[in-house]
């Protein structure tokens, strides 16, 4: 088995590209990682608009976990993120402290949801900003 540090879970936004990989290469995760990027990251485990969302979100995190044995999952989350907020339930362009407080509701959300099902795996919750910033959600 090809034994993976991580899984990282991101946004396929391209504006936040070079952020994550510096923040995966600032904290020794490029090339020791399984990385799935999904529209609206946490979205489609915490809130899917259809439940194959859901499931395909799972499916995902489950090859990881049963062929990379991955060490931790952390979820990188964004601002200004339209892939989260593509409906009128979860509303678009808020101010960055009002997005990270509905991100960290996400996240907790996140975390219970994986941790259930994947107990001994430690689940992370990262919030980036436009400016770059990342923030640890947990
Ligand atoms: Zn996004």
């Amino acid at each position: 088995m090809h034994k993976a540090k991580a899984l990282i879970i991101s946004c396929i936004d391209f504006r936040f590209q070079d952020y994550v990989f510096n923040w995966l290469k600032d904290n020794q995760y490029l090339g020791h990682c399984d990385l799935y990027s999904i529209a609206g990251c946490s979205r489609d485990l915490v809130k899917p608009l259809d439940a194959t969302h859901k499931e395909n979100f799972l499916r995902n995190v489950g090859i990881s976990v049963k062929l990379h044995d991955p060490d931790e999952i952390i979820i990188l989350d964004h601002q200004d993120c339209g892939g989260y907020a593509q409906d009128d339930t979860i509303p678009s362009m808020l101010e960055k402290e009002k997005d990270i407080d509905r991100h960290k509701e996400f996240a907790q959300k996140a975390r219970t949801i994986l941790s259930e099902i994947y107990p001994s795996l430690e689940i992370k919750t990262m919030y980036i900003g436009l400016d770059g910033e990342v923030q640890d959600l947990s």
